[in-house]
């Protein structure tokens, strides 16, 4: 099942992609005689209270369709909007440590981003004029169901609600700049495009999925997430060991070797206005984003 939001009278619905198209969950819903939830944060917060739950739920909707939202007009939302955090995962792939030149780290390296970094499927995404090195990181990102605090690796999976494509958009002349600015480097506006669908927890292996990214159509990254240093279900223990995650939060998992980053001097091509890229999670979709 795949999961959307889309804007209608500037607050997010929830939607469903079908074969057929985007399906009005609570349209759909209405006309069954049924109910749906109206948003991803009611439908995570349903699904804390029984993780089959929503799933049962919204599945009868996606069969035979009628209320299909005309491909036109929908604009689709960030597949969360509000979420208590959006937290990342630097340096978390062998072959991405290699090509950086550095040590594999010890334990998960963590910083964030914040809300205003969000945006959508098809969303144009503006690169400020005071930097020019912005670089792409296609990467698995988990949204949190439940509550999680101290949770075992064993267990730490149960803790998901699903995933979505990311794309942790960096700007390198500031992240090694003034002392090392990783936060302000990655959280301009636009800077955490996701989408284009959340895949419930329940369909996916996190730890075997293929991962790629595309600039302007040419392959940059391709590698698999068992690469990880540390799997998700060891980020979120660690992570839940030091605070509580909740429903909603977001969890970046880092990025495959392949960013422009890694080129070398007389190779590197920076992201720039009018440049196009398509991140590719194999069972999700690809999240594409265009600049200016
Ligand atoms: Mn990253």
């Amino acid at each position: 099942m795949k999961l959307v939001q889309f804007w209608r009278n500037g607050a997010p619905a929830l939607g469903l992609q079908t074969e057929a198209g985007i399906v009005d969950a609570a349209a759909e819903a209405t006309r069954r005689g049924t109910t749906a939830p109206a948003d991803m944060e009611e439908a995570i917060l349903l699904g804390a209270e029984g993780a089959e739950g929503v799933e049962q739920l919204l599945d009868p909707l996606t069969r035979d369709p009628v209320c299909l939202l005309p491909p036109e007009a929908v604009r689709l939302a960030p597949v969360v909007t509000e979420p208590g955090r959006i937290l990342c995962i630097g340096l978390n792939y062998r072959q991405h440590a290699r090509e950086c030149d550095l040590p594999l780290p010890p334990a998960p390296v963590l910083f964030n981003k914040f809300h205003n970094a969000l945006a959508a499927h098809g969303e144009e995404v503006a690169l400020p004029a005071d930097y020019k090195e912005y670089d792409y990181e296609a990467e698995l990102v988990a949204v949190i169901g439940k509550p999680a605090r101290d949770v075992p690796q064993e267990r730490a999976l149960d803790y998901v609600f699903g995933y979505t494509c990311g794309n942790d958009l960096s700007t390198r002349d500031l992240q090694f700049a003034r002392g090392g600015q990783w936060l302000l480097s990655k959280t301009f506006d636009g800077f955490a495009p996701i989408g284009p669908c959340l895949v419930p927890a329940g369909e996916l292996d996190p730890t075997r999925l293929d991962i790629s990214s595309r600039v302007n159509g040419e392959v940059r990254q391709s590698s698999n997430t068992s690469d990880m240093i540390f799997p998700l279900a060891q980020i979120i223990a660690d992570l839940s060991h030091h605070f509580t995650l909740l429903p909603g939060d977001l969890i970046f998992t880092g990025t495959p070797q392949g960013v422009m980053q890694g080129y070398p001097a007389d190779r590197k091509q920076w992201l720039k206005a009018g440049d196009r890229v398509d991140v590719t999670i194999q069972g999700i979709g690809t999240l594409t984003n265009t600049f200016r």
